[in-house]
């Protein structure tokens, strides 16, 4: 689905607790994905990576550790934030989680609001857009909960895509964007949308960026992509 709706990939092989938080997550906005065991999250991985990942640490076969460790060392899931949930207390057992590269550790039995709040924190982080922040850059100001955006002030209208388009730029200033990548984050790999609709709405963008005058933030990086700045 094309949104600012955030992905989360949810690994749990106990159907009850998995059942129980994919309710939450989803009745709290979140687009989710469900895997049973290690070697179905890893597939699921490779199809598309989620905007986050809640794993159990013990799971059937390939362990959630495991996982977390193959996922953490892979250049194109590395920056996944990957939330453990463990049935372990020991602080042995925190400490080797985080070392695997776990970016956050709750231990079960956990309470649904914290969980639901340290996922937004670790979006908050790694994609700001999809937890209603405000995101600047330069004279450009989204704010991604009202959906608004202004340039020095002033309002600019903007198509939904457009304004999918300008999140995804405003969450890494400098980042080089395929279209194919842009494609996968603004219009998502369930729709076939051809890379040169990406080219139009660009050029769409950039017009509306423009409206009120200004320079053209973004950049046109030949053979490559696109970035803002
Ligand atoms: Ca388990």
């Amino acid at each position: 689905m094309a949104s600012e709706q955030p992905s989360v990939l949810l690994v749990e092989d106990e159907p009850a607790q998995r059942e129980v938080l994919a309710y939450n997550l989803e009745a709290d906005g979140f687009a989710v994905t469900k895997a049973e065991n290690g070697e179905e999250a890893l597939m699921l991985v490779e199809e598309g990576a989620p905007d986050l990942i809640l794993l159990d640490w013990m799971l059937p076969n390939v362990s959630g550790i495991e996982v977390c460790r193959q996922l953490k060392t892979r250049s194109e899931t590395r920056n996944v934030p990957i939330i453990m949930l463990s049935a372990r207390s020991e602080e042995v057992d925190r400490v080797r989680g985080l070392e695997t590269g776990a970016d956050d550790y709750v231990i079960k039995p956990y309470s649904v609001i914290e969980l639901m709040a340290r996922v937004r924190a670790q979006l908050r982080r790694t994609r700001p857009s999809t937890v209603g922040e405000r995101l600047e850059y330069e004279d450009i100001i989204l704010d991604s909960e009202t959906h608004r955006v202004t340039r020095k002030g002033e309002g600019l209208k903007l198509g939904p895509t457009e304004f999918r388009l300008l999140s995804t730029f405003m969450e890494k200033p400098g980042r080089v964007w395929s279209r194919e990548q842009l494609l996968d984050r603004v219009w998502g790999r369930d729709i076939y949308v051809d890379t040169r609709t990406v080219d139009v709405h660009i050029g769409r963008l950039r017009k509306a960026l423009c409206q009120h005058g200004g320079d053209d933030p973004l950049r046109t990086v030949r053979g490559a992509g696109y970035s803002l700045g």
